[in-house]
């Protein structure tokens, strides 16, 4: 894998490759494997992604074996560079050891071994249903890899989210170009020093780019691009890919409602709606953005959260090790204008310096404040009031479509109440975050939450096409006849008997 980073160039007119990276520039873009004039554009990536399709159809990503031993190399980077993806996670927004090892580490390595574990059978021809027309014919399905990838990924699991694409994209047997965020510094460069030394440079390479060289990126043709970001970016993204008739993965954000009902287990609920939102300093995709309660359970849920607050980071969260920090001065900037919805009644304190936001809870909101106006992305939970399940489903349901719901209640009727009349990504039941911690989950959003799927087989078949073929012997030529004009009556009668797809329990006398 090679690191490709972009000085953008004021004029676009540059001879090719110009300004680009090492590598880039090394093979100028020119002709070799060049496909739709990409080297011709003058673009700064031309070169490089004109060059990695080339191999792509060399065939050398293909083999199985090929693909088992880059997984094996990626599996390595995670093992032999833990410490350092620790360091880099911490330097970049404080992130707890135990929150990197779990998330950042831990499940990469799953979506690895079930990979491993799977990927002979995953690769396999589909053998299919056949018509009396077919009988005689191989028919199948062919699990193709897409070609030459781009996987853009933010930077709150700066490793996760760009490596767990990456797993299924080489499984699948693509090229690959990821884009870690610039956002996440230190994990950026880590990857892009790192990362590099341990996959193969001919088929898989790093971008560092902002938004101004991804763009430049963005206008080259992929034969798949998978997004993990915000909305807003998403649909730059897709506008983008649809310049070339690009399929997408968009993994977007949103604000994820929880609701939690009278009848629950209140210590409970504090302490597993207190850590999916608090967890990673609250920026995280699935966090639970608000609570949705009865004004009777929320006299019973502050002092509960505010123990189980306690009990997690101590009297002072400040000088808590599990406690991290904002990203950057812009991210902190936002959340501070957000501080000013609402009342505070616990936390609310904050340090700039340190981008520090105490784990915060706000109360006596209305849903026009900005806080519940865009997703949160940070320590802090609004508490709004609703009258009961139904009108909180409906609250629910008058806003977009989230990446996850989360109900709380210990009644079951209830939890599945919501799951039934409401719509989103995901759904996670009496408790927060595990559903994504599962490889035999599909995890992704719905209407503004995103598009696609991945996480384990999912993961697979989102970077892998779908090929339906048929292959049919040269002989027997008599049997197609029946097909073939001058048509009759008679023959159409033969052919849809043969070729029929009949109802299940039809009854044929009516
Ligand atoms: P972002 O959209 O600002 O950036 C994500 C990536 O897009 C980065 O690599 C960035 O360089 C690139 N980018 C930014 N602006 C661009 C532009 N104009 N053109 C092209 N590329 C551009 O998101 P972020 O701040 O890094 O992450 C926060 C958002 O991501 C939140 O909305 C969060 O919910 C969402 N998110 C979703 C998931 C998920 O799995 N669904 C996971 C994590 C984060």
């Amino acid at each position: 894998m090679e690191t490709v980073s972009v000085v953008p160039q004021p004029d676009v007119q540059q001879p090719r490759g110009s300004g680009a990276g090492k590598a880039a520039e090394d093979d100028g873009g020119g002709g070799k494997g060049s496909v739709d004039g990409e080297a011709m554009s003058g673009n700064p990536y031309a070169g490089l992604v004109s060059r990695l399709r080339a191999t792509w159809l060399s065939g050398k990503t293909r083999p199985m074996e090929y693909r088992v031993a880059q997984l094996e190399a990626l599996g390595r980077f995670l093992d032999e560079k833990k410490q350092d993806i620790l360091e880099a996670t911490a330097l970049d927004m404080g992130k707890p050891p135990f929150e990197a090892e779990f998330s950042e580490i831990l499940l990469c390595k799953n979506e690895l071994n079930e990979t491993f574990n799977n990927l002979s059978h995953w690769m396999k021809d589909e053998h299919v249903d056949k018509n009396l027309v077919t009988r005689l014919d191989s028919v199948f399905i062919r699990k193709d890899p897409y070609g030459v990838v781009l996987i853009i990924a933010p930077w709150n699991y700066p490793i996760h989210l760009l490596l767990v694409p990456l797993i299924g994209a080489i499984a699948a047997g693509n090229c690959v170009i990821i884009k870690p965020s610039e956002t996440a510094k230190n994990t950026e460069r880590l990857v892009a020093e790192m990362l590099s030394c341990y996959l193969d440079n001919d088929c898989f390479a790093v971008v560092t780019a902002g938004v101004q060289e991804t763009t430049r990126l963005l206008e080259n043709k992929f034969d798949y691009i998978f997004y993990t970001g915000s909305p807003s970016v998403g649909r730059i993204v897709m506008a983008a890919a649809a310049k070339h008739l690009t399929p997408v993965t968009l993994e977007l954000g949103g604000k994820n409602p929880c609701y939690v009902s009278d009848t629950c287990d209140v210590q409970n609920v504090a302490r597993r709606v207190a850590w999916g939102r608090f967890f990673n300093t609250g920026q995280t995709c699935v966090a639970p953005d608000y609570v949705l309660c009865s004004a009777e359970m929320q006299k019973k849920l502050l002092p509960a959260l505010r123990e189980a607050i306690t009990d997690f980071y101590g009297p002072n969260p400040r000088e808590s090790p599990n406690f991290g920090r904002i990203v950057g001065d812009k991210q902190f900037q936002r959340l501070l204008m957000l501080l000013r919805s609402g009342r505070v009644v616990i936390g609310g304190q904050t340090d700039e310096e340190e981008h520090y936001i105490a784990p915060t809870v706000l109360v006596d909101l209305q849903t026009s404040d900005p806080i519940m106006q865009e997703e949160i992305f940070g320590p802090i939970l609004p508490i709004i009031i609703v009258a009961n399940m139904d009108e909180a489903i409906d609250f629910i349901n008058s806003h977009e479509r989230p990446l996850v719901v989360y109900a709380f209640s210990s009644n079951d009727k209830v939890v599945n109440q919501v799951l039934e009349r409401t719509s989103s990504g995901g759904f996670c039941g009496n408790d927060t975050l595990m559903h994504v911690t599962l490889t035999s989950l599909p995890f992704g959003g719905i209407g503004n939450s995103g598009l696609g799927m991945y996480h384990g087989k999912f993961t697979f078949d989102t970077f892998t096409h779908h090929r339906g073929c048929l292959h049919r012997g040269m002989g027997r030529e008599a049997l197609n006849a029946l097909r073939y004009p001058p048509y009759s009556q008679q023959k159409l009668q033969i052919v849809r008997a043969a070729s029929e797809v009949k109802r299940k329990g039809a009854c044929t006398l009516l």
